[in-house]
């Protein structure tokens, strides 16, 4: 298996104005999140609002640089990259945004649109790009005609399916999919996250899902990167998070997740509060003003990282709490 992307000690960090005479503030908004994704896999990033996941990809698209850290895209790495070499990255990772109508152009025919990644960076004749376009329309379920209709023709489903077209048409190494069903009904996700599937294992993409919902992106993840204010809390094997999650936060998320089969042995848990001012974050571990389980180590000592039954928690009290 081969890593088709790899973030180490990614940091995004924004200095914000407090008005005159005020001192600016830093906000951490990503602040060391490190993983690897192989080549035919999914990542799912889950937090609430606010948590970083969209700075995260963000930073993984290159909208964004980095303040600090490492990434490599199919082993080469992103930071020093020339321009032609920035393309080329550009062309590996693509991404798919939460609202599909806004991702396309209005004015623009659907198979023109299709047809734009090709004309930018393939040397393919008008033919052969139109050849193209309609075998990827036949793979996410449009039909010929739509080729030559416009995006307000389409349902929200459809449209999230010419996104996803257009983002594979340069047969990405990685896509990013930023909540790429929340805006659709309920009734259409499932199509949508099969269709996701269906074409990561014809072309054996890698794919990073962010998500706030733990339960959407449940039967699509292989591994699960759940962060809090910039940071990663809990991360490892999707089958391990979600039947044995150890991070407060975690249980916490999935407590909130509603089950077709409630588990009555598992308490359920409520984080109070929201999210913590990220330009005023909590000292110790970010998430003591909330959780059920904090300590006076907690107020002060921020937590790292810990490799515990096979997945990493960023936790004091893990061990306690899930005695
Ligand atoms: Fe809760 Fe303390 Fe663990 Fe943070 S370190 S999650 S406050 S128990």
């Amino acid at each position: 298996m081969s890593a088709v992307l790899t973030a180490r000690e990614l940091t995004r960090h924004y200095e914000v104005s407090r008005g005159l005479f005020k001192p600016s503030a830093l906000v951490r908004a990503l602040n060391g999140v490190s993983f690897e994704l192989e080549a035919g896999r999914t990542l799912a990033v889950v937090g609430e609002s606010g948590c970083g996941k969209s700075t995260l990809a963000r930073a993984l698209t290159l909208i964004e640089e980095p303040s600090s850290g490492s990434l490599q895209i199919a082993g080469r790495e992103v930071a020093g990259a020339s321009k032609d070499e920035r393309k080329q990255l550009r062309r590996d990772v693509q991404m798919v945004f939460q609202n599909p109508y806004a991702s396309l152009n209005p004015r623009q025919k659907v198979g023109d649109q299709l047809a734009e990644p090709l004309v930018i960076n393939t040397g393919l004749s008008r033919v052969e790009r139109r050849e193209q376009v309609q075998a990827m329309m036949q793979q996410v379920g449009l039909r010929p005609e739509h080729y030559q209709r416009y995006p307000h023709m389409f349902s929200g489903g459809q449209r999230q399916r010419i996104a996803l077209a257009r983002a594979m048409m340069l047969n990405p190494k990685v896509l990013v999919a930023d909540e790429p069903t929340s805006a659709l009904d309920v009734s259409i996700q499932a199509q949508v996250l099969n269709l996701f599937m269906d074409l990561q294992e014809r072309y054996n993409t890698g794919y990073v899902f962010i998500s706030h919902n733990l339960a959407v992106v449940r039967h699509v993840a292989n591994d699960v990167l759940v962060m809090y204010l910039g940071r990663p809390v809990e991360m490892g094997p999707s089958e391990l998070i979600y039947e044995r999650p150890l991070h407060p936060y975690t249980k916490a998320l999935l407590s909130a997740t509603p089950a077709i089969h409630p588990d009555p042995s598992k308490p359920k848990i409520k984080i109070a509060g929201e999210l913590p001012n990220p330009l005023d974050p909590p000292s110790g571990c970010a998430f003591h003003k909330r959780c059920p389980y904090a300590t006076e180590r907690c107020k002060v000592e921020e937590p790292v990282l810990r490799l515990i039954d096979a997945r990493q928690v960023a936790c004091h009290n893990v061990e306690s709490i899930n005695g």
